[in-house]
């Protein structure tokens, strides 16, 4: 914390007037990792992000200058190698208190689970663990204990932050419970497989995704046997996603009456702030009540 070049302290002071000298700097690897930090760091500081929402981080090369934050952060909060495993050696050359929010073994503790896909394969462990609101509960009590243990002087701040924003996430996620209930039954498809903890936690029913990988266009099989569900009205809406283009999904669902939605797996259009990541519940939700509501 107080080992500072003063030039760049001077510089800081002058992007964030309102922020004392000292600010500390937490560098998030996802953006809605960043929204959860941001409530915790509330009026202290504002933290910084690694791979932009329109970029993905299943395939990502950092630019000089983030692998130059990543060297002068005091903190570094990834989800882990099963999602970003491009940060892994720049993690290894930093200082930086790194805090990794998922096991590194699949089954080695409980929410590393795997689960069976409706094809009956098993599939890897869904690394988008902020598809969870449990789990960020759980990565905000570790930001809480991170920060306090980095910057003591603020631990007061922080806990009182953490108080916060564990109580409005509580009363949130009850909310949600009750807005989604109603929609247990209606079946939908999701562009990549992102959502399942979401899914899991509101018990809501997907029957499946056109790709593991976003990167990699889904096979001619799958999306024939995607078309045949559609087709025996297994499903009221498919989801695409704003990073890629919806073609794939435009050709499959074309002469069905299956709704369009769109998930955002990064939070694109949410704006940092304390209440963001509620926000962002509040914006999937939304969408799932929106296109799943079909009458
Ligand atoms: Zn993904």
């Amino acid at each position: 914390m107080s080992i500072r070049l003063p030039k760049f302290l001077m510089f800081l002071t002058l992007l964030f007037p309102a922020l004392p000298a000292s600010a500390l700097q937490v560098e998030a690897s996802l953006k809605p990792l960043q929204l959860v930090a941001a409530a915790l760091v509330d009026g202290l500081a504002e933290p910084g992000l690694l791979v932009p929402p329109e970029a993905s981080p299943h395939h990502y090369a950092l630019k000089p200058s983030e692998m130059r934050r990543i060297a002068a952060a005091d903190l570094v909060i990834w989800v882990g190698p099963e999602l970003e495993l491009f940060l892994v050696k720049p993690l290894q050359q930093t200082e930086a208190h790194i805090l990794q929010l998922m096991d590194g073994e699949p089954g080695a503790d409980e929410d590393a689970h795997r689960h069976e896909g409706e094809d009956g394969h098993h599939h890897d462990v869904d690394a988008h663990i902020w598809m969870d609101p449990a789990l960020m509960l759980e990565a905000a009590q570790k930001m809480r204990d991170a920060l306090i243990d980095i910057a003591p002087e603020h631990g007061d701040r922080v806990a009182a932050n953490y108080d916060r924003f564990a109580a409005a996430l509580l009363a949130r996620d009850k909310d949600l419970r009750q807005r989604l209930a109603p929609l247990r039954d209606r079946g939908f498809f999701v562009f990549h497989d992102a959502y399942s903890r979401f899914v899991e936690h509101y018990g809501l029913r997907q029957l499946g995704y056109f790709t593991v990988d976003p990167g990699r266009q889904p096979g001619a099989r799958h999306l024939g046997e995607i078309r045949s569900q559609l087709a025996d009205q297994e499903a009221v809406c498919v989801f695409s996603e704003p990073q890629f283009r919806a073609a794939v999904v435009e050709a499959v669902t074309s002469g069905t009456s299956v709704r369009h939605g769109e998930l955002d797996p990064l939070a694109r259009d949410i704006a940092s702030g304390p209440d963001a990541y509620l926000l962002y519940l509040d914006a999937l939700a939304g969408e799932f009540e929106r296109c799943l509501n079909a009458g």
